[in-house]
């Protein structure tokens, strides 16, 4: 936020301003008294503002130049708000608020200059809180309509090629725009503060889901671990003091354990409020959930945080998988952070495996973990359970790998 609304003085039967001056800012009468008129002199028009009074106050409408005199009759001081002050505030308000305020200031700027002309900035303000109540609606419509669905990618323990867990990943059904990816509403929902309630929605779906997933695991006890699932949050979920207990409870309805679910936070809520998030997860750990660091190596560039925060799993963004046989220095820079993990004690999970060759060039690196199309793509509940039944700890068949990259 730009700097605050600064003080200005004047000594008495000075102008503060006089017609045609350039309309800077509103005032407001902190101490002393100011008269206003027409021209400057006239006594017959005067008006006087005492403290806690404002004139001036169409310089937070428009720019066009004052049609009146202000003079201070006593020493004064002025708070004066600029329109700079007034719009930054407005952009940071809650939508309806902003929406209303835009909207009427629009209004108000039109009849000043008669009705034509360019858009004022009062325009953009009311068309992006538009953007976001209409945004804000279809999402609270999508997850009540059971639009949303989440998706479920295997995570692979890679030594010996058992399952051990799954990353949910959240996808939208749109009545109008069809299948959306996370890519075209997540960001969205992130800039415009609702992300939240998708956080609650997959925390909902998994207290429905795991225990599902964990019954199927018990039939296959040779090729399935106790499994954990893993859930993405934002950092506008950790600024939420009570972020952990209402975890908890979500995920009580469905007797789900926090020991069972992970908390996959990037290294850009760093950026956020650090300390509030760090208080955060600090709380979520000793309910009991797991906290992954998602994307490790692509964002933030302190690895202060890694003992600063309460962190216990690693997963490597996909682009070191990627580049780990294409470029030469690939391996040196996975195999320090797999080093790097292992000295700080963390599991490290390697994401976007998709060959055979990286598995086993990830395996000959002691990296515990591996996700990617090569063990599956992310799928439904349904196709989730059938996966589990099916899994073999042995070599994966090809032809299906094939099929299910598709
Ligand atoms: P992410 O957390 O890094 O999730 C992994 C993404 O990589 C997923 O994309 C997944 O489908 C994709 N992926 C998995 N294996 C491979 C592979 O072998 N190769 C390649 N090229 N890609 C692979 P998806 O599902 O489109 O999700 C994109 C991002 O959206 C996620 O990235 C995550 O940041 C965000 N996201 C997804 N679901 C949620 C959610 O429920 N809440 C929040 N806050 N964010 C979510
Ligand atoms: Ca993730
Ligand atoms: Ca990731």
């Amino acid at each position: 936020m730009e700097h605050p609304p600064e003080r200005r003085r004047f000594k008495a039967g000075s102008l503060v301003f006089s017609p045609n001056d350039p309309a800077d800012a509103a005032y407001l009468v902190l101490s002393g008294e100011v008269e206003l008129s027409r021209d400057g002199t006239s006594p017959r028009d005067l008006e006087v503002r005492r403290p806690g009074e404002m004139f001036g106050e169409m310089a937070i409408v428009n720019d066009r130049p004052r049609n009146a005199a202000a003079r201070a009759v006593s020493d004064c001081e002025l708070l004066a708000i600029t329109r700079a002050h007034v719009s930054e505030r407005i952009e940071v308000a809650d939508p309806l608020l902003r929406f209303c305020l835009g909207a009427l200031l629009d209004r108000i700027e039109a009849t000043q200059r008669g009705g034509a002309g360019p858009n004022s900035i009062w325009t953009a303000h009311a068309a992006a809180a538009r953007d976001i109540i209409s945004f804000e609606h279809e999402l609270r419509d999508g997850i009540a309509g059971g639009q949303l669905d989440l998706y479920f990618q295997p995570i692979v323990r890679l030594a010996a090629g058992r399952l051990a867990g799954f990353e949910a990943l959240v996808r939208w059904q749109h009545p109008k725009r069809g299948l959306l990816q996370p890519g075209d509403f997540i960001p969205m929902a992130e800039k415009y503060g609702v992300i939240s309630s998708v956080t609650t929605f997959c925390l909902r779906q998994v207290a429905r889901h795991l225990p599902a997933l964990q019954a199927a695991a018990s039939s296959n006890l040779a090729a399935v671990e106790r499994l954990f699932l893993s859930v993405n949050v934002s950092g506008l979920d950790l600024l939420q003091p009570a972020f952990a207990a209402h975890a908890v409870s979500i995920l009580a309805e469905g007797n789900v354990k926090p020991e069972d679910v992970r908390l996959e936070i990037t290294e850009s809520i760093l950026l956020t409020d650090a300390e509030r998030c760090a208080r955060t997860l600090e709380q979520c750990r000793d309910q009991g959930f797991r906290i992954a660091i998602d994307d490790f190596g692509t964002g933030y560039s302190s690895l202060h945080y890694l003992n600063a925060l309460p962190i216990s799993v690693l997963k490597t963004d996909r682009s070191f998988s990627q580049a780990l046989l294409a470029e030469p220095s690939g391996r040196t820079i996975l195999g320090a952070i797999l080093r790097l993990g292992r000295e700080l004690g963390l599991t490290v999970i390697a994401e976007g495996v998709e060959s055979e060759a990286q598995a086993d060039a990830l395996r000959s690196m002691d990296c515990d973990f591996g996700q990617g199309y090569l063990f599956g793509p992310a799928r439904e509940h349904g196709a989730t359970l059938q996966l589990i039944r099916d899994w073999r700890a042995t070599a994966f068949d090809p032809a299906a790998r094939t099929m299910l990259r598709a």
